[in-house]
């Protein structure tokens, strides 16, 4: 099911907790939202699910105007962080549910019912578990089946909201993994929310970056790591530097000092770039400074390095080689290899 949402806005009490979102996502796409605390990531999918009204905005499943269709009339599938199973249901009954409360009309027969649940459960790979009760499973298995409970419905999107953020760390990570394939197998248009990014760049075909209520960068995991377009997208995404830079004659200037670096408009701004994108270099113009720690990574060492005037001095984090001489108390001088400069508004 495609899902377009046009310039939501949404109020709680005069406070606007989403700007005039905009946002189009394709049938079987994986979306992740991906912000901050208090960004609107839950906000936004709430409006999704049907579970809040937009303030002014629509959003379309397919042709269809649902911006004011009540919940029970989407037939979406939700997971939260914290999904309660039914504690005195079986985990088959628990998966069945939403297909026993549907009126008698439309409701199926009993055993389409139960051969569906057996079905589901099969396809969260917990064939055998069917009797046991939520409290006899592990939390990364719960959450499985409330994806399966979510699934159970046929819905026509998969809303998630943080499905793993209360499990440990390990599994985790098995979840997103399996939580991929699962969605390769069955195609759904879901959309989860998370503020991890690992999780969202390794899960998504497309991350919304949000922050403030508003999109910062819709695109593909290479889009927002490789091409950020701001600098909230540049430092909220992977290790980043950043220094204030001028621009004069063509230059990029640090501390008064060309750095070896072009860009075509003059003025100041902020020059960001990657620990790991920056080369040594023995003379010419750079980013020089004197080493105040340095450490060994596996495959790297990682040099803190204080830069700029005694004016305005700044700390900086960088990756160099491992045969580099950079010791705590040495001169080092580097320059970015992969950069880009924001100017100032
Ligand atoms: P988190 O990662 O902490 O869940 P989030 O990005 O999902 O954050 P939202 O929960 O969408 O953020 O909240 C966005 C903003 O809207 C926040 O400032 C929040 O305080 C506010 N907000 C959300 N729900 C309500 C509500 N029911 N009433 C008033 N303000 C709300």
């Amino acid at each position: 099911m495609e899902i377009r949402i046009e310039k939501i806005r949404k109020e709680f009490d005069r406070y606007p907790a989403l700007h005039e979102v905009s946002l189009g996502i394709k049938s079987g796409e994986l979306i992740a939202l991906l912000g901050p605390s208090g960004s609107g990531k839950t906000t936004l999918l709430r409006l999704v699910a049907g579970l809040e009204r937009p303030t002014t905005g629509r959003i379309f499943f397919g042709n269809e105007d649902a911006s004011w269709k009540p919940v029970q009339e989407r037939n979406v599938g939700f997971v939260f962080q914290h999904y309660a199973l039914f504690r005195h249901m079986t985990i088959l009954d628990n998966i069945a549910f939403g297909l026993t409360v549907r009126p008698k009309s439309t409701r199926p027969p009993k055993v389409e019912i139960r051969r569906r649940a057996l079905e589901l459960l099969d396809m969260v790979q917990l064939t055998g578990l069917e009797k046991r009760y939520p409290n006899q499973l592990s939390g990364g298995q719960r959450q499985r089946v409330a994806l399966a409970r979510a699934m159970a419905i046929e819905p026509r999107v998969l809303l998630l909201d943080e499905p793993f953020g209360a499990l440990d760390a390990k599994v985790r990570k098995e979840l997103r993994k399996w939580l991929r394939e699962f969605h390769d197998r069955t195609g759904h248009t879901t959309i989860f929310v998370t503020h991890d990014q690992e999780e969202a760049l390794e899960l998504a075909d497309r991350v919304v970056v949000m922050s403030q209520g508003r999109i910062e960068q819709i695109g593909s995991s290479d889009d927002v790591y490789d091409r950020p377009n701001s600098p909230f997208v540049f430092s909220f995404i992977g290790d980043s530097v950043n220094l204030p830079v001028s621009m004069a004659h063509g230059d990029v200037q640090f501390g008064g000092e060309a750095i070896g670096l072009q860009h075509p408009t003059d003025g100041t701004g902020q020059i960001f770039f990657r620990p790991s994108d920056v080369s040594l270099v023995s003379e010419g113009p750079g980013i020089s400074g004197k080493v105040t720690a340095a450490r060994r990574l596996a495959g790297t060492r990682i040099v803190e390095v204080d830069v700029g005037t005694s004016a305005t001095p700044h700390h900086v984090e960088i990756e160099v080689p491992l045969d580099s001489s950079a010791e705590r108390g040495t001169e080092l001088r580097f320059r970015p290899t992969r950069w880009k400069v924001f100017p100032n508004a």
